[in-house]
């Protein structure tokens, strides 16, 4: 079973994993992008480790649903939002349960990466962080194991390497988008590889 503690802890590890992969996320986003997107992520994690060291909560759903207040009051571009509306969803979906399974996390997160895709409009094979979080989602949801999980966000993310960008700031490139990794997905197997890390 999963607490508090395993979602804090998740979120202290995607702060570090981000803050280590920042300059990584940039130099993808600035080929299709605007090249901003490790700083929009390194702000918004560090935000959340903040906010999260100053007022440890009790369950997991208030962790992730403090950690989504978060991204979306800090972070400017179109990953705060995304990314906050992914877990905050899931945290209301967790309800107040002071542990839950990982197939209920799984569970969770689905019904966030769902509220994602209504927010941005995009479905899977866009070239968004959708990509990465749908496969993630879907493996740990199969059976539970968030090594599983992160192998096919990762994948995911590089899947995107031939897509043609139909959402979000690599859209406007058409054609030119074709032959680089999408940031946000690359960001997201990040937040996976986070999450197997702190399971094993
Ligand atoms: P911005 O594009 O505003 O500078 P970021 O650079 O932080 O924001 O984030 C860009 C990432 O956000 C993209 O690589 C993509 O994965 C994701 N994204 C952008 N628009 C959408 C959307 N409509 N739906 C899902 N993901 C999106
Ligand atoms: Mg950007
Ligand atoms: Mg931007």
């Amino acid at each position: 079973m999963l607490d508090a503690g395993f979602l804090q802890r998740w979120m202290a590890a995607a702060a570090a994993a981000v803050e280590r992969e920042a300059d990584h996320l940039t130099e993808l986003d600035s080929a299709i992008g605007d090249a901003d997107h490790g700083a929009n992520m390194r702000r918004g994690f560090a935000a959340v480790a903040a906010a999260l060291d100053a007022e440890p909560q009790t369950t997991p759903g208030a962790v992730l649903v403090l950690a989504g207040r978060q991204l979306i009051s800090t972070v400017g571009g179109a990953s705060g939002p995304l990314y906050g509306t992914l877990l905050r969803r899931a945290g209301k979906a967790l309800g107040d349960a002071a542990e839950v399974t990982p197939e209920a996390l799984a569970e969770a997160l689905g019904t966030g990466v769902a509220a994602v895709a209504q927010l941005g409009g995009a479905t899977a094979g866009d070239k968004t962080m959708l990509d990465a979080l749908e496969p993630g989602v879907a493996a740990l949801a199969r059976d539970g194991d968030f090594a599983a999980a992160a192998r096919a966000a990762r994948e995911g993310a590089a899947a995107t390497v031939p897509m043609l960008a139909r959402k979000g700031r690599a859209s406007y490139l058409g054609e030119r988008s074709v032959g680089h990794q999408d940031p946000g997905a690359t960001s997201a197997a990040v937040l996976f590889a986070a999450l197997a890390e702190v399971a094993s």
